[in-house]
């Protein structure tokens, strides 16, 4: 990997124009004004600041790192590689072996304390069976366990992010019977790590996390699940392209049907988006063009912990949506035939729906916040 000097010089190779069009995306993410762009730019070229950071592969499919490395342009796998420095990632160093294990040792002596890990898939801590059994031995690299692995990198980190299900929850490893007793980082460790979930996580999600440690020193503000508010607060339903269909009843029944082909709500196709909480339709993936639902597929509830357990079949239709007020989730079945002709009481439903959801999160920020002592 290059050093940051060479980094610096590599700046130079990414547009400009493309850089601060990351930077703007990224101030949307975060929440943040147009006044914090240049900052956010700034915060990224500083070299003096530029942290390094580590990336550890455990059990999963690499799917996170492809969500980085399959960007068109502005190449998002592009700036990261240039603007920050990536001292240790198995997929796309060019070192292997022994000088792999050398570099990674390298990089946690150089930057002890300051280095930041970020995790792509779960830990595995059952023991196989046979003389030879360690715990967690059902994943090992250079005659470690994930587990040892873990433990050594995150130990003197300033922060581990863990990115994707896996490394968040234990995603699909993780699902019943779990033969090989995977678990998130944070779980494994017991400790407490951002979880950027989702499967694949949005890069830009984990950017707009490192670029908050940038500018203020500090991680992003979480909830209960180590997910960064300004990414996870809300509901997809709730900022669903699909959502005016629900409340007027309008659902898609058959796949390839003239309901699907208008756009008409997945609900009952085994939508999870009630359930789930993202920003997949603000940030969105493939250069902000697409996401799942958009796609014309319901979500699955791929950054909820346990999602492979808790949201499947994913086909079949949730039956224990939130009934916050009576309201418009309490009819889902029935909003066809009353809403029909009550638009307007269903937009007005909706309102004091939405006012109290944004009430609710706004208590948990306070109770977080009390807790935390500020
Ligand atoms: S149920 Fe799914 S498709 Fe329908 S409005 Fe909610 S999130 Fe969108």
């Amino acid at each position: 990997m290059s050093g940051v000097k060479d980094q610096v010089k590599l700046l130079t190779s990414v547009d400009r124009r493309e850089f601060m069009g990351l930077c703007a995306q990224i101030s949307v993410v975060l929440g943040l004004g147009n006044d914090m762009v240049p900052k956010i730019a700034e915060a990224l070229e500083a070299a003096a600041r530029k942290p390094s950071i580590i990336w550890l592969h455990f059990q999963e499919c690499t799917g996170d790192s492809e969500a980085f490395l399959r960007t068109t342009s502005p190449s998002v796998a592009e700036l990261v590689l240039d603007v920050l420095s990536i001292d240790y990632h198995e997929t796309i160093m060019a070192a292997s072996g022994d000088q792999a294990e050398q570099n990674l040792a390298k990089a946690i002596k150089e930057n002890k304390g300051k280095y930041l890990v970020v995790c792509e898939g779960a830990i595995p801590l059952a023991t196989p069976p046979g003389p030879a059994g360690l715990k967690g031995g059902y994943l090992t690299i250079g005659n470690k366990t994930g587990l040892q692995i873990a433990e050594e990198v995150c130990r003197d980190a300033a922060a581990v992010i863990c990115v994707g299900n896996c490394s968040s929850y234990g995603g699909v490893q993780a699902q019943r019977p779990n033969p090989t007793g995977a678990v998130g980082v944070g779980e494994a460790l017991g400790i407490k790590t951002v979880n950027i979930p989702a499967c694949p996580h949005n890069p830009v999600n984990s950017i707009a996390t490192i670029v908050n440690y940038l500018l203020l020193g500090t991680l992003p503000p979480t909830d209960r699940f180590g997910r960064p508010l300004f990414a996870y607060e809300e509901r997809i339903h709730d900022q669903c392209t699909r959502r005016s269909h629900f409340d007027a009843g309008q659902f898609v029944t058959e796949w390839g049907s003239e309901e699907a082909k208008k756009g008409f709500c997945l609900y009952k196709m085994g939508c999870k988006g009630p359930q789930t909480y993202n920003n997949c339709n603000k940030a969105r993936y493939n250069d902000h063009t697409g996401w799942p639902i958009g796609a014309g597929h319901g979500c699955v509830g791929c950054s909820e912990p346990k999602f492979w357990d808790t949201m499947s079949p994913f086909y079949k239709r949730l039956d224990n949506i939130e009934v916050p007020f009576g309201g418009v989730e309490a009819t889902a079945d029935k909003v066809g035939l009353v809403l029909t002709g009550a638009a307007v009481a269903g937009a007005a439903v909706h309102a004091v729906y939405t006012f109290n959801k944004k009430k609710e999160h706004e208590e948990r920020i306070i109770d977080r916040e009390k807790k935390e002592g500020k």
